[in-house]
């Protein structure tokens, strides 16, 4: 499988890049989670990022794309394929993905764009929760975890991310609309987009999705 899930902040692209990831055996790769990461174990490169993530911003192009070849070009994704959660998120993470692609002879399958309005965005964004080891994902309404503070899967704690603030969640909106919406209009010239409407529950999502790549 190599596809990419794009989509406006809490759409759920986190969710089903887990979904398909455990139940298909492929390594999803999340820009987000992979920052996050950085930031925990106070790398540079997470020091760097933190300075925009904290704003709603986008971290610059050049060391994120870096990232994400680097991750691509491991054994171990070239053997499974790859899910791509949160990149590209600019036209210019694009152009360089698709080099990347093609020097790896992994071309993309399927680009799947979730849709949902803002208003249910924000309302999910508001109560969400991650844990802060596997990076399952839970709302305080919607999907409050068995044991609160605590993840069902592996029984870490799970927080609130500091990125998903109202302030900050209006700032991601914004970002969105004016870098990455242009990112769904390439992959819809190059033939290779299926739009999801993504208000639905997660499992009818996901059905959506493996129909169409299997
Ligand atoms: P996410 O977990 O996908 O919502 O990402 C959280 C934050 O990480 C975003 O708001 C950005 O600040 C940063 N980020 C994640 N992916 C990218 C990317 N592809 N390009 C630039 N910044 C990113």
């Amino acid at each position: 499988m190599r596809i990419i899930l794009i989509g406006p902040p809490g759409v759920g692209k986190g969710t089903q890049g887990a979904l398909l990831g455990s139940r298909k055996g492929v390594h999803t790769l999340s820009s987000g989670e992979i920052f996050r990461r950085e930031i925990e174990a106070q790398t540079d490169l997470g020091r760097l990022a933190q300075r925009y993530i904290s704003h709603g911003e986008l971290v610059p192009n050049g060391v994120t794309i870096e990232m994400m070849a680097k991750r691509l070009r491991e054994p171990e994704v070239r053997k499974t394929g790859f899910i791509l959660d949160g990149f590209p998120r600019t036209v210019k993470q694009a152009d360089a993905l698709q080099e990347i692609l093609a020097d790896l002879e992994m071309p993309l399958q399927r680009v799947f764009s979730l849709v949902a309005p803002d208003e249910l965005i924000v309302g999910r964004l508001s109560g969400r929760m991650g844990c802060t080891k596997c990076g399952a994902i839970y709302h305080s309404i919607n999907k409050p975890p068995t044991r609160e503070g605590y993840c069902d899967v592996c029984n870490s704690p799970i927080v609130v991310r500091s990125d998903d603030q109202p302030e900050t969640i209006r700032e991601r909106l914004r970002v969105f609309r004016e870098n990455t919406a242009p990112v769904i209009e390439f992959y819809a010239g190059l033939g290779i987009l299926s739009k999801v409407d993504a208000t639905r529950d997660a499992e009818e999502v996901y059905k959506d999705i493996v129909s169409v790549t299997s």
